[in-house]
């Protein structure tokens, strides 16, 4: 009987459908890792992240920030070809995404702590990138890190427009 060992429990346990999932892309045809740790991995990443969907979990490896990036980059590439705006995809990338996010906790604008899970809908603290002049697209200078909340209220009005809502609200 051939046997593996799991790259993740390094158990040696044998080389079938009851120990490992199947995985074309592998040379033996298994997964590397055991069908219990992959078990254990899939609660983690689901509990940090209430985000359940497997070949993404696959993708992210359990890491939150790192599929928050994911789904903001793709955000960015959809809405940039979408708007015929400009997009900076040399340097906007996944990596660089991540590492933003990595090393910014609150809301530039509400100080907020952002919430790099997916649990809830519509999270008020779900990190946004936000374009400052909507035209000027996706570009470093023109780009912050907004909660869901700032970014919707800010959402495609200017300041003069702005000021009209809060001098109404301080009037009513
Ligand atoms: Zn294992
Ligand atoms: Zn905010």
């Amino acid at each position: 009987m051939q046997t593996q060992k799991c790259n993740k429990c390094n158990k040696i346990l044998d080389l079938t459908d009851q120990f490992f999932h199947k995985n074309y892309r592998s040379k033996t045809g298994y997964s590397k890792i055991c069908k219990t740790c992959i078990n254990i991995r899939r609660t983690l990443w689901i509990d940090a992240t209430g985000y359940d969907e497997p070949s993404f979990y696959d993708k992210c490896d359990g890491d939150s920030i790192l599929a928050r990036a994911k789904v903001l980059y793709s955000g960015l590439v959809s809405r940039s070809r979408k708007n015929q705006i400009p997009f900076d995809k040399n340097i906007l990338n996944v990596k660089f995404i991540y590492d933003w996010l990595s090393k910014t906790s609150q809301c530039e604008c509400c100080k907020r702590e952002l919430n790099y899970s997916f649990k809830g809908n519509n999270n008020y603290a779900s990190p946004t990138i936000d374009r400052f002049f909507p035209y000027k697209g996706y570009v470093i200078g023109n780009i912050h890190l907004l909660c869901w909340r700032c970014n919707v209220l800010k959402n495609n009005t200017t300041l003069q427009k702005m000021e009209i809502v809060v001098s109404w609200m301080k009037n009513i």
